[in-house]
């Protein structure tokens, strides 16, 4: 084990320096921060939650080492020489928002918001938490293995199969109506103090862009940028495709909606060689960088993010945009 963990740490700072010289942006995806209590009780795939005391280490420490970026100005400015960092969350969650916005502020750490503005301010704004709660109330534990499993296959169904399958097993007498998780609203979004936070767009309703008929994706893509834009009363420039699914055509309709770039779940380091509108991320969650509740890790952090986006990276050079994840 130890062996290993030498061998890893040389090969970390042999990933970092080849990041560093290639000028590359390593972006991280989060969605959900949450308190202790709501960890423990959250009904979300664990793959998109970490605890609120883990990511305000991750942060102090990033802006400690690293330099922490914008999207839109991540080859722009002459870097510092530090390995460049981007931080965007996906889905607009308000637990993410309420923990993020006074951090950003206080660390000086641009964040973007990938918002879905269909959903902004709702209750339950996506079905898979529904699946959880409902499967929980079905004494299925919200860790089931199985619980992935049956996410991922519905992931493949229509909106109207999968409607279907909410109105069976999630009646108004479910658990929790009226409370549980939810998305910031405009009301919120719009409150961000000093911090320096983007809004981009996520989709409007977060449909799997790959699954629906074109005119729709297209509603989703173009249409969901107008109502970031008129709703923020900002430009909307960078969009992330839900679910990360993309195929060419999908990404002609982002590149015909006029966004700068668009961002996948491909792992990655991002370079000025890349796809604009494939850009490749890390998504980021408890379990790759905390060991002990909320304790972070900072050697687990480079480990996840700077030397899987660096092996990523070098397993696969940069594609043309030919195909889906
Ligand atoms: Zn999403």
């Amino acid at each position: 084990m130890w062996a290993g963990a030498l061998l890893a740490c040389g090969g970390l700072w042999w990933a970092k320096r080849r990041l560093r010289k290639q000028g590359a942006v390593v972006v991280l995806t989060f969605h959900r921060l949450l308190d202790e209590d709501d960890y423990g009780q959250c009904t979300s795939l664990r793959s998109i939650v970490m605890r609120r005391r883990t990511f305000e280490s991750l942060v102090s420490y990033v802006a400690r080492r690293y330099e922490a970026v914008d999207l839109l100005e991540a080859f722009a400015a002459p870097s510092s020489g530090r390995l460049r960092i981007a931080f965007t969350f996906d889905d607009g969650w308000r637990d993410a928002w309420r923990a993020c916005v006074p951090l950003a502020e206080r660390w000086g750490i641009p964040c973007t918001f990938f918002v879905c503005p269909g959903l902004t301010g709702q209750q339950w704004p996506f079905w898979p938490e529904k699946v959880i709660a409902a499967r929980r109330a079905a004494g299925v534990s919200g860790d089931d293995p199985s619980t992935e499993a049956v996410i991922e296959q519905m992931k493949r169904q229509s909106p109207e199969e999968i409607e279907e399958w909410l109105r069976e097993y999630w009646g108004s007498g479910q658990p929790g109506e009226g409370q549980g998780p939810a998305n910031a609203s405009w009301r919120e979004l719009r409150d961000m103090g000093e911090a320096r936070m983007r809004l981009g767009c996520h989709s409007a309703t977060h449909q799997i862009l790959t699954n629906v008929p074109v005119d729709l994706a297209r509603s989703e893509v173009a249409g969901g940028r107008r109502q970031v834009e008129e709703a923020s009363g900002r430009p909307c420039e960078v969009f992330s495709y839900p679910n990360g699914d993309w195929n060419p055509a999908v990404r002609e309709l982002v590149g015909e909606a006029g966004y700068r770039f668009a961002f996948t779940t491909r792992q990655g380091a991002w370079t000025e060689e890349s796809d604009r509108l494939t850009i490749p991320r890390m998504n980021a969650c408890e379990s790759h960088v905390g060991f002990w509740r909320g304790s972070f890790s900072p050697i687990l952090f480079d480990y996840a993010f700077l030397w899987k986006a660096w092996r990523a990276m070098a397993a696969q050079p940069e594609r043309a945009a030919a195909g889906a994840e």
